[in-house]
């Protein structure tokens, strides 16, 4: 039976990758320790396929049995979690990439590392394709997750190209859906949490930047496909239709019917005017493209998230 190791399974991203694996028949072992995800993500699972490991996979991991796929996105992910974690977050960047990577060597499996559109920082082109190299402030305080993020794309390439490792990296581009945590400070989160609540969305800047945002089950389906695909070279997965903020805070207030007003309020530090991802690479090489648009993400978020969820009386 096809074995699947996923660090941050019971995360947002993480824990829908299990289902999907789960879905296709795989064994899935997930590895956590619970800082920024939670039980509640994983407590649906019922399958005997399925175990968790509670673990900080900064520290000696340990697997049992063959595996044949480390899925690896164990990392603080938001602003506020990087904010709140900037040790933690460049530690399990480095130390806890090189253990998977050690993993995968050991077990002989492909690995897959969870990178991010924050390795290209304030991008001086538009759309981002993944020969950009970026614009990366080090000392900012973003710094601490986009240079994590590049050394992990430097050690898994490193792995690959001197230990013969089977290696994969994903840039993900902002991805949205159920099991999002209201309180991470992230622009749908904070959005629907908002509306909800009728309270006043908070747009910063003049809602003028642009994002693309990426259905969950689209993002998953992507993965899948890279990790089982032959590439070694970094792939962008996205959603490349670009939203002003201001066009994405109307949308949530539509989606959810909500009688909410708009304010504005200033930019954060280093906070990127537009983001927006080229995904050619991953049409030609995995045949992937979103199917989801955004207000149909939006109704089936709410629907599927619930009230309590996404107002965050539950985490
Ligand atoms: P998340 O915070 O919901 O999930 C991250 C998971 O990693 C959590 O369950 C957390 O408890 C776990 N984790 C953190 N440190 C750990 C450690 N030392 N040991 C074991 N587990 C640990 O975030 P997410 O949005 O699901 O992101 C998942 C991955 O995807 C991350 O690597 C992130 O950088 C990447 N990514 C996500 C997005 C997005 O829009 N969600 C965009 C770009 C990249």
């Amino acid at each position: 039976m096809t074995t699947c190791v996923v660090t941050g399974g019971a995360g947002f991203v993480g824990s829908h990758l299990c289902d999907q694996l789960l879905a296709k028949g795989y064994r899935v072992i997930c590895i956590d320790n619970l800082d920024t995800g939670s039980l509640q993500n994983i407590e649906h699972i019922t399958s005997d396929d399925f175990s968790f490991q509670i673990h900080d996979i900064t520290e000696e991991v340990e697997v049992e049995g063959d595996v044949d796929f480390v899925y690896h996105l164990a990392s603080p992910a938001s602003p506020i979690d990087y904010a709140r974690l900037p040790l933690h977050t460049l530690k399990v960047g480095a130390q806890g990439t090189w253990h998977m990577l050690g993993v995968a060597k050991f077990k002989r499996a492909r690995f897959l590392l969870a990178s991010t559109s924050e390795v290209y920082g304030d991008p001086q082109v538009h759309p981002q394709e993944e020969s950009y190299w970026g614009h990366v402030n080090p000392i900012g305080p973003r710094g601490v997750y986009d240079e994590a993020k590049r050394y992990a794309e430097a050690l898994t390439m490193a792995y690959h190209r001197q230990q013969g490792v089977d290696t994969s990296i994903v840039r993900i581009f902002n991805t949205y859906g159920s099991r999002m945590r209201a309180h991470d400070g992230r622009a749908i989160p904070t959005f629907l949490r908002q509306a909800l609540l009728s309270q006043p969305l908070t747009v910063f800047g003049d809602g003028s930047q642009t994002r693309s945002f990426c259905f969950v089950d689209d993002l998953v389906r992507g993965l899948i496909g890279l990790a089982e695909s032959g590439e070694h070279m970094p792939v962008n997965i996205g959603n490349p239709d670009e939203y002003t903020l201001l066009q994405l805070a109307n949308s949530v207030i539509e989606a959810s019917g909500s009688d909410s007003s708009i304010v504005f309020e200033p930019l954060p530090t280093d906070d990127p005017q537009v983001r927006q991802p080229n995904i050619d690479r991953a049409k030609e090489i995995l045949g992937w493209e979103p199917t989801v648009a955004l207000n149909d993400g939006l109704k089936e978020t709410i629907e599927l998230s619930g009230r309590s969820r996404l107002i965050g009386t539950i985490e």
